[in-house]
């Protein structure tokens, strides 16, 4: 499979075997390369997420987030998109991040430390566009979201993340504009793979990619996952890893 990490290219096993089974010399041999860093990158990832991760911080307002340091990884989607599952499965907890909120509810940018204390966290985005919620509250968590996006040093990176039966809804594209606004790195993780065929989710992917191309900030990659089979996490995990080593 491809592109597993963004920017790195993993090929099949096979690819860089001679007919005597023995490394051929040149490009393969930048093949075996590629293949040992993604590996690594891999087992670094699932490392990172081994330990107990744990809830450090909640905030219901710009006022009240906690001091910029270390480096944060944001996950932002439309309510429902499967984001609680995928931080729980990420950190193999059953429920760090609460799971199917109640719209109406208090919505928190909710903060996770490692037990590394290596300075990264994850942040929890309160989900937009509930359909159900009173206008006013709604605005208030967009607001709420779209400022938090615009002006944090220590983000270094933003999943969002988009159903793959549904594929980019136009509150999704109000995001990524405010992301293309500020200067974060922003890759879109497409949920729920699982519910979807094969050449149905090619096609969410492909077209998701196309209007991607129209963000110069957005990788031009999407990850596929699926927090109920696992699909994708140990790429995801692995991305991250990158990023904090790119960062260190
Ligand atoms: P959130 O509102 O974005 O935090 O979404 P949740 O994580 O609470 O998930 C919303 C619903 O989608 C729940 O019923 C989950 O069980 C379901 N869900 C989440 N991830 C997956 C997935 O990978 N596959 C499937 N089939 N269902 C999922």
């Amino acid at each position: 499979m491809p592109g597993l990490v963004p920017g790195i290219h993993v090929l099949e096993g096979s690819a860089q075997e001679g007919v005597d089974g023995r490394d051929k010399p040149g490009h393969d041999g930048d093949l075996r390369m590629t293949i040992d860093l993604d590996a690594k990158l891999i087992e670094a990832g699932r490392k990172l997420f081994a330990g107990d991760w744990q809830f450090v911080w909640a905030s219901p307002s710009i006022e009240t987030l906690p001091p910029m340091e270390g480096l944060e990884i944001a996950f932002a989607g439309r309510s429902n998109v499967g984001k609680s599952s995928l931080i729980n499965a990420l950190t193999g907890r059953n429920n760090l991040a609460r799971t199917s909120h109640t719209p109406g509810r208090t919505q928190e940018l909710i903060f996770f430390e490692g037990p590394d204390k290596d300075g990264l966290r994850l942040v929890d985005m309160p989900g937009y566009g509930y359909a159900s919620a009173p206008k006013t509250q709604v605005a208030s968590w967009t607001a709420l979201i779209h400022k938090f996006l615009q002006g944090r040093a220590s983000l270094a990176r933003v999943y969002v993340l988009i159903d793959a039966r549904h594929g980019l809804k136009d509150v999704d594209l109000d995001v990524l504009k405010t992301l293309d606004r500020s200067a974060v790195s922003y890759q879109v993780v497409l949920t729920k793979a699982d519910q979807v065929k094969g050449a149905e989710l090619d096609a969410c992917r492909a077209k998701v990619e196309a209007a991607l191309s129209k963000h110069p900030a957005a990788f031009p990659e999407v990850l596929t996952t699926s927090s109920r089979s696992g699909t994708g996490m140990p790429e995801l995990r692995a991305a991250m890893m990158k990023l904090l080593e790119e960062r260190r």
